[in-house]
Parts: C-alpha cells; sequence; structure tokens
C-alpha cells in the first residue's frame, strides 16, 4: 500500500516548457519509462490540442501498462454551455481514458476577469462538469487551478470551489500553485482550513518559480495530501513544475512515505538522464540525488572524510538513488584522492601518492585541469608507476615478486618431473 501516487505531467506540463519537444514515439518511451518507475498516473495531455496528443491516446493503450493509468487533460466546460453539448469535454471523452483530469478556476480574480462570469456561474461549471465526465470515466480528478493564491484573496470562495467539486464527485481535488509563488507557511495555513471541510482525497501540484515546488509539496504532504504532481527533472513553463526526481527521493528517504518500490527509486538516476537525453537537453549536473556532481568530492577535507566513512560528507547512499560517489582531482587534491583512484591501490601513505599530487599541481598551474579528463589523469598515474619502475630497475630495489606481479618476469615455468 502506498503512502503517496505520484502523478506525472512531463507529457503535459513538461512539454509547455521552453525547448521542450517530444515526438509521438518519444512520448510512448516516456510513459513506458514511467511505469517502470513506478508512477501511479500518466497524463498525456489534451487530445484536441494536436494530432500528435491525439494519437499518443490511441497508441499508448498498445503498451497495456499494468499499474501506471493514463490521463487526459482539459478544462472544464464553458460557461453556458451544457456539459453534454461543451465540445472540449467530447474531445476529453474521445481519448476514452481510465482517467479524466479537469482544471478549473479558484481564484476569484480569474473568474470576474478572465471567465467575467459570477461566482456562482463558477460553482456550477465546476460541479456539473465533474459530475457529467463521472458517468463517462473511471475516475476524475479536480486541479484547483491557482487554488493557493485564491485562497489568499478570497478564502471563502476559494473553498466553495473546492466544496463544488466535492459535490459534483470528484475522485480527487489537486490544489495548485500554479504561479509557484507560495511557500511551505502557506501551503500548511491553507491545508488546514481544507482539512476542515473537504473530505475528498487531496492532492497537490506545485510550480517553482520561488524554488519552492519541493518544499511547498512536502508541506502538502506533512498536512494530509495523498497525490503529488510533478515532472521528471522539473521540466516545466517558466522555472519548471515540481521536480519528481528529487520529491520521490524526499517522500522515500526523508518522509518515510512509499511511494515507489525499492528498485523503482533506484532507477531515479536512469530515468533522469533518460528524459534528458529525449529531451535533447544536456543533464544538469548539480541536480539533487541524481546528477553526476550530487555525490562527487574535491576538497581534501572532504575525500578523506568520505573514504573513512561515507557519511561523513554525503546526506544518502548514492546507491539507492542508482547514482555514485566520485572523487573530482584537481589542484586541490590531497593524497586522500589518490588513494581514491580505482583500480590503483595506492595508499595516501605511499611516496607515490605524494609525487602524483605534487605532479599534478605543478601541471595545474600550468594551466591543465584534471577535474574532467579521467583518462588524462590515468595515463598521468601510469606514467609515474612507470617512472618508479625505472628507477627501482636502476638501484634494483624492487623484489622478484614486484617484477612477476607487473608482468616484466616471466612467471616461472612449472616444475617438470622426469619419467
Ligand atoms: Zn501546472
Amino acid at each position: 500500500m502506498k503512502d503517496v501516487l505520484i502523478y506525472d505531467t512531463t507529457l503535459r506540463d513538461g512539454c509547455q516548457a521552453e525547448d521542450i519537444s517530444f515526438t509521438l514515439e518519444d512520448k510512448l518511451r516516456i510513459a513506458a519509462k514511467l511505469e517502470e518507475l513506478g508512477v501511479d498516473y500518466i497524463e498525456g495531455g489534451y487530445p484536441g490540442s494536436n494530432p500528435r496528443d491525439a494519437d499518443f491516446f490511441k497508441q499508448v493503450k498498445k503498451l497495456k501498462l499494468k499499474n501506471a493509468k493514463v490521463a487526459s487533460f482539459g478544462t472544464t466546460r464553458k460557461p453556458g454551455a451544457k456539459p453534454s453539448q461543451d465540445l472540449n469535454l467530447k474531445v476529453l471523452l474521445s481519448a476514452d481514458t481510465p482517467v479524466v483530469t479537469l482544471v478549473g478556476k479558484t481564484w476569484d480574480l480569474h473568474v470576474r476577469d478572465d471567465l467575467r462570469i459570477s461566482k456562482k456561474a463558477n460553482l456550477e461549471v465546476i460541479a456539473d462538469s465533474i459530475a457529467y465526465m463521472k458517468h463517462h470515466a473511471d475516475e476524475v480528478i479536480f486541479d484547483a487551478e491557482h487554488f493557493f493564491d485564491g485562497f489568499r484573496c478570497n478564502p471563502e470562495f476559494a473553498l466553495e470551489c473546492l466544496q463544488a467539486a466535492q459535490d459534483g464527485g470528484a475522485d480527487w481535488i489537486v490544489l495548485c500553485d500554479t504561479n509557484g509563488g507560495r511557500t511551505p507557511m502557506d501551503i500548511r495555513a491553507a491545508l488546514e482550513r481544507v482539512n476542515q471541510v473537504i473530505t475528498t482525497p487531496l492532492g497537490i501540484h506545485c510550480h517553482n518559480d520561488g524554488e519552492l515546488a519541493v518544499a511547498n509539496s512536502m508541506a502538502g504532504v506533512e498536512m494530509g495530501v495523498r497525490q503529488v504532481q510533478g515532472t521528471i527533472n522539473g521540466f516545466g513553463e517558466r522555472c519548471g513544475n515540481l521536480n519528481l526526481c528529487s520529491m520521490i527521493a524526499n517522500l522515500e528517504l526523508k518522509m518515510g512515505k512509499k511511494c515507489v518500490k525499492p528498485g523503482q527509486l533506484k532507477k531515479l538516476r536512469e530515468v533522469s538522464h533518460f528524459f534528458y537525453e529525449l529531451a535533447n537537453i544536456q543533464p544538469n549536473k548539480h541536480q539533487p540525488y541524481v546528477g553526476d556532481s550530487a555525490f562527487a568530492h574535491k576538497g581534501g577535507l572532504h575525500v578523506s572524510g568520505v573514504l573513512k566513512n561515507r557519511e561523513t560528507y554525503e546526506h544518502i547512499d548514492p546507491d539507492l538513488v542508482g547514482n555514485r560517489q566520485r572523487v573530482l582531482v584537481s589542484d586541490l587534491a590531497g593524497t586522500a584522492h589518490v588513494e581514491a583512484l580505482d583500480g590503483f591501490g595506492i595508499k595516501k601513505k605511499d611516496t607515490l601518492a605524494r609525487q602524483i599530487v605534487e605532479k599534478i599541481k605543478a601541471l595545474e598551474h600550468q594551466g591543465y585541469a584534471f577535474e574532467a579528463a579521467e583518462g588524462s589523469l590515468d595515463l598521468l598515474v601510469r606514467t609515474r608507476l612507470c617512472d618508479c619502475i625505472g628507477v627501482a630497475f636502476r638501484y634494483r630495489v624492487i623484489r622478484r615478486e614486484f617484477w612477476l606481479e607487473v608482468g616484466v618476469l616471466p612467471a616461472a615455468p612449472a616444475p617438470t618431473t622426469t619419467p
């Protein structure tokens, strides 16, 4: 039993990001990858927005996803029309998905200035759109657009909108920070009130304009929300959406909330990189949990510490999310960095370790950089090892076992017995 369900909107909100566009083939590969990761809902977009999205809903059925449910996304009906006559709702139903997500207005400013209808008319729009869709789809999710901004300006009306969604029969009510400007304090205060009047299961959908989407969503979960909506790598309009890679890791490892299986948590880094590759975007090295630098150590003290005990400078075991520890060698390096180099077995107390560090520092002073040049570093260490072999040969200080080990002397032939 999961504590929190994951709703991915990379294929809809994620595609609203500047520079991001996926082909139909990409979208299907994304859906399959999200299923592997263990997400519960995959939002495919609005089937009426273009032929590619309409096609996606036909093709995704062939994937026969076992766990993730596919959702189509659209707005509540237009004011003045009956739900059964509303073109948007008809198109949504044509996608024939088990889940339909309807977004509606909950901020009185939008009702007045954008929809230009009365507050009462907005409540009817929400309630009867949801009721109509409930007759045709297994599950209806109501995304309460701008809920937290609406709650700040007119809490009573914002709550009435949620009540209308509940009366309409919504399976979930998802509270949105659409402009991404709210804080964890706002989220907690609003949820305290919502929890008093709404009994429908709640979700949260945060954007990242104040760089608080993860913190806000965590505050939501702390207040009892059981569904989080976001995108892989936080792809999304403006500054992006909730980054599900960070959120899934935080839910599992920091909040103790089950949302994926342990084997799936280990796929986080791979999934993150897969999405960057399909989007043709360079991965963010510094991305928490999944980036190349997330567990990379450069300072001498840090390297020395993690070699003795990883926990000295790492907040989690990188392996849990499929990442790995890295030691960066630069002119900040000490002998501990040399000990950390894979495959050489040099100890930090060895004279050779000190010599290699001195050589690196001298070369970096001349303008070389080894931090991103693992091959060059490997060659440098091997060259130093060969130099040492030469010196050892001249002074005959190395024992026979060493020459055997490095292959300079052939192994002695097996003793033969005379017949
Ligand atoms: Zn959004």
